[in-house]
């Protein structure tokens, strides 16, 4: 546990393909918050998803984080190595009566939703009857997703309200817009949602600083760090996406990825890469180069408060 005031971040990659610029961004700003308050943060990696991890990329992760000087603590935590403590955490909310069985196709899902929600359409709860529990279905019957229920989470917490270190305000009204969402899949995953609050409680982290495309997110996992217990949740500070000249958001899964961290610190010295990055934000100049702890020195909460920035090749 987390002796109380420390600040605690968290970078979390997933080893599903090479960090992008993007990634490399997310990891420069986490660790300069945490080196600028004399605090920590933790490296954790992301691969629940096993099948879309790919072999030797965490390895190159871990390289590239290194190039760029930046150190974590040693304790990296293992995402598929924390099944117990989902478990646990599942099993907790089941005893809480919000947990579900849905037995919904995908054909189902997009039948019978009226809108589409951030991630596709909105579930309506058709399965709500399938309560899981000792009276209830089994939480191990095949093909069945688990889902909460966010109706009385938000009726025992409130619609919850992110106070964003960058973004502002962001809230949406969790059942009308999200609806009961899954906490593990049909394949027996735990779903990233609940994944990462359980190790964001369990590390003490008190700011999760990560892209911008999740803040949508937030709400979600609020909601579940009450219904786990944690009695204080972090705060957030989501980055601004940065974008290709044509508006498109950059991502691993780009055709052409000019924008690999690799390839860029391939021609370019990690102080050159940072230095861009920093001339992005607007805080150096053009070809400045500058080391980990000079980045973090320069940068300023201004510098992040916008929704995205445009890539510019090095
Ligand atoms: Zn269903």
């Amino acid at each position: 546990m987390t002796p109380h005031g420390l600040y605690t971040g968290r970078y979390a990659p997933s080893p599903t393909g090479d960090l992008h610029i993007g990634n490399a961004l997310a990891a420069v700003v986490a660790w300069s918050r945490a080196h600028l308050r004399g605090g920590r943060c933790l490296l954790r990696i992301e691969d629940l998803d096993v099948a879309r991890t790919k072999p030797g990329v965490c390895e190159r992760i871990l390289a590239d984080l290194s190039d760029l000087g930046l150190g974590f603590p040693d304790d990296v935590m293992v995402q598929s190595a924390r099944t117990r403590a989902y478990e646990a955490a599942l099993q907790r909310l089941i005893d809480d009566d919000l947990v579900y069985a849905c037995t919904c196709s995908r054909r189902d899902l997009a039948a019978s939703a009226p809108h589409l929600g951030d991630e596709g359409p909105v579930y309506l709860g058709t399965c709500r009857h399938r309560a899981v529990g000792p009276s209830g279905v089994d939480k191990d019957s095949p093909h069945v997703s688990l889902r909460v229920r966010v109706d009385r989470l938000v009726e025992r917490f409130g619609n919850p309200i992110v106070h964003d270190a960058w973004q502002g305000v962001f809230t949406h009204d969790v059942v009308a817009e999200v609806g009961d969402f899954i906490i593990r899949r049909r394949d027996g995953l735990f779903a990233y949602q609940l994944a990462v609050v359980v190790d964001d409680a369990f590390s003490g982290v008190n700011e999760v600083v990560r892209g911008q495309d999740l803040l949508s997110s937030s709400p979600r996992q609020l909601l579940l760090h009450r219904a786990l217990g944690n009695p204080v949740p972090p705060s957030f500070a989501h980055l601004p996406l940065i974008l290709d000249a044509a508006g498109e958001r950059l991502s691993k899964r780009s055709p052409q990825a000019p924008e690999l961290l690799r390839t860029l610190l391939q021609r370019a010295s990690p102080p050159r890469v940072l230095g861009h990055l920093l001339h992005l934000l607007g805080r150096a100049q053009a070809g400045a180069e500058v080391s980990a702890v000079e980045f973090a020195a320069r940068l300023d909460d201004e510098a992040l408060k916008r929704p995205s920035l445009v890539w510019r090749s090095l």
